[in-house]
């Protein structure tokens, strides 16, 4: 799912519990749960991926980079505007529910076909893309929805 979906999961898992070690290993999981989830993320950004940054669609990435920028600063809002006392674990629980996409990132730059198959990457066992664009982005509004409203709970 889009980044700013994982990073909010991320950070109700931090408000939610307080041991560390849960907070990471929920926070892991909920990736994989959300990625399991039918749904449609945009793909990489046009040329990145053969020919690295320099290459890219400018357009492209920079119509891609909207949506993570808009995601940081709401979090940043909710962590620290809304939130402070549970600021720790909310950035670590965000982290973490982020960080199976960091590893796809290497996986796929260093080609770590074996390795890839554990992680939440398109066209993986891990990863439902849905065949419906509305109902990919349907689900993904909806668990938008559910999680901004177990914050303000
Ligand atoms: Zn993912």
């Amino acid at each position: 799912m889009i980044f700013t979906l994982h990073v909010l999961v991320g950070a109700l898992i931090g408000k939610t519990f307080s041991s560390l070690v849960l907070v990471i290993i929920i926070a892991i999981l909920s990736h994989y749960i959300l990625d399991f989830i039918p749904h449609r993320s945009p793909r990489a950004v046009k040329g990145f991926k053969e020919r690295g940054l320099r290459g890219a669609n400018k357009r492209d990435l920079i119509l891609k980079t909207v949506e993570p920028i808009i995601g940081i600063i709401v979090i940043v809002y909710l962590i620290f505007g809304l939130n402070k006392e549970f600021a720790g674990l909310m950035l670590i629980g965000s982290f973490f529910a982020f960080f199976p996409d960091f590893l796809s990132y290497y996986a796929w730059k260093y080609d770590m076909k074996r390795f890839k198959r554990f992680l939440p990457v398109h066209g993986g066992m891990l990863y439902n893309n849905s065949k419906s664009l509305i109902v990919g982005i349907l689900t993904q509004v909806i668990v938008g929805i559910i999680v901004l409203v177990l914050f303000f709970l």
